[in-house]
């Protein structure tokens, strides 16, 4: 059987369009696979929001060319889209692909590799996944132009897919057994924009909220984003998952504006905060981005002190780095690269601080947990505590663990 092996870096939305792949693989009688047997087709699909993300797709194809018997190799996502000329001429990749060719991508590969495992294996049922949370992409495009992000321009135009399309989705991802669900986009609260508000994030959640879907998560939002019906329904006692991804990205309002963010400090200070009276339980995760241009000390200082403030849960810290083509890679001011890992060095650590003080509010409280990993056995709360445990359990379980102490990044518990 002809066997192919996708490799998926970056965000959430693209680990969407790699399940969608695979899926797609599949139907048309392709082995997945995994680990280190050889592929006929290697495939990555690829990321470009840093300079490191486009380093990591040509590294991961550079690997497969020194790697015995070469297989067909293709580059396929933003990388292509954004930049297709520089693509072209990465050395040994067979085929370059970008974004839109989506539900035409298996029969292009097909043609060009001129690899096709026999058809009849069309038509059989898709095996069911071992994987318990699933990521469901509901929306496309961002007209946002955040001064450092080339997404924009490489995935084009709002689009929201429309609410029978999601609930039959749902249905699918819920007959194959997953536990969780993620609503992604590429810029979430975009969602229903495009088509004058009809239906919103909130009536496609309401109506998810009806199905016996245990557990539905929100990707990530702006803190304008958030609406008072939004929070309405995080507060009942229902399947979606008390925690939101707020992006910060900077505590310094100079630097906010020159990223062509919509918001000031203070009023992410003070909405956080109301978030919280509004849903106890909370978990507010965030990405902080360090050495922006013209970012001085005082500015990130207070990004610091912000961090500190507003005290979230979890944070992921990454450092600017230019991508061509958008208006903060011609800003003058640039931070040296040195000073950028020092910055991000110190941010994570009181991210770390801020994760820990969250996290032993936990102890010695229960909290149900949906099993996603062994070794140790490990897994989520609704509001996206890591627990650790010693007890094996399968995968897709949902437990009750009660906290015993503060472990690696989460919770160390015991099932109750
Ligand atoms: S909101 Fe900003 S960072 Fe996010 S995708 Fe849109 S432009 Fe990029």
């Amino acid at each position: 059987m002809a066997k192919v092996k996708v490799v998926t870096l970056g965000c959430k939305a693209n680990q969407y369009d790699s399940e969608q792949l695979k899926k797609e693989f599949q139907k048309k009688g392709w082995e997945m696979i995994s680990g280190n047997q050889n592929p006929d087709v290697f495939l990555v699909n690829s990321c470009t929001v840093t300079n490191e993300a486009a380093r990591q797709s040509r590294q991961r194809l550079r690997k497969m060319i020194g790697a015995g018997r070469k297989p067909f190799l293709v580059l396929y996502g933003c990388y292509p889209q954004a930049y297709p000329e520089q693509t072209e001429k990465i050395p040994g990749v067979d085929l370059v692909i970008g974004r839109q060719d989506l539900g035409k991508t298996v029969e292009i590969i097909e043609d060009q590799s001129g690899i096709k495992p026999p058809r009849k294996e069309l038509g059989q049922n898709l095996p069911f996944s071992s994987r318990t949370r699933a990521f469901l992409k509901i929306q496309e495009g961002c007209e946002s132009f955040c001064s450092y992000c080339i997404v924009p321009r490489a995935r084009g135009r709002v689009w929201s897919k429309p609410g029978d399309e999601i609930m039959e989705e749902i249905e699918e991802l819920i007959n194959r057994g997953f536990k969780e669900v993620v609503l992604t986009g590429i810029h979430l609260g975009y969602y229903g924009k495009d088509c004058g508000g009809i239906p919103s994030l909130e009536k496609v959640i309401e109506r998810i909220l009806k199905t016996p879907l245990p557990r539905l998560r929100l990707s990530s939002l702006e803190i304008n984003e958030v609406s008072e019906e939004l929070l309405d329904l995080m507060e009942g006692e229902n399947a979606l998952c008390p925690h939101l991804h707020l992006p910060l990205q900077s505590g310094s309002d100079k630097i906010l504006e020159k990223m062509n963010r919509k918001y000031k400090a203070r009023d992410f200070i003070d909405q956080t905060n109301y978030f919280r009276e509004r849903i106890p339980d909370l978990g507010i995760t965030s990405d902080v981005m360090v050495g922006f241009p013209g970012e001085t000390g005082e500015d990130f200082a207070r990004t610091v002190e912000v961090v500190q403030e507003v005290g979230f849960s979890r944070i992921h810290v990454f450092s600017f780095s230019k991508r061509a083509g958008t208006p903060a890679a011609q800003m003058d001011q640039q931070i040296p690269g040195p000073e950028k890992k020092k910055r991000n060095q110190f941010l994570r650590e009181v991210g770390e601080e801020q994760q820990a003080s969250f996290n032993s509010k936990y102890l010695g409280r229960e909290m149900e947990v949906l099993v996603e990993g062994t070794e140790p056995t490990q897994g989520w709360s609704p509001n996206y505590i890591k627990y650790y445990f010693t007890e094996d359990l399968d995968q897709g379980e949902l437990v009750r663990v009660r906290g015993e102490k503060l472990f690696r990044d989460g919770v160390w518990g015991k099932e109750v």
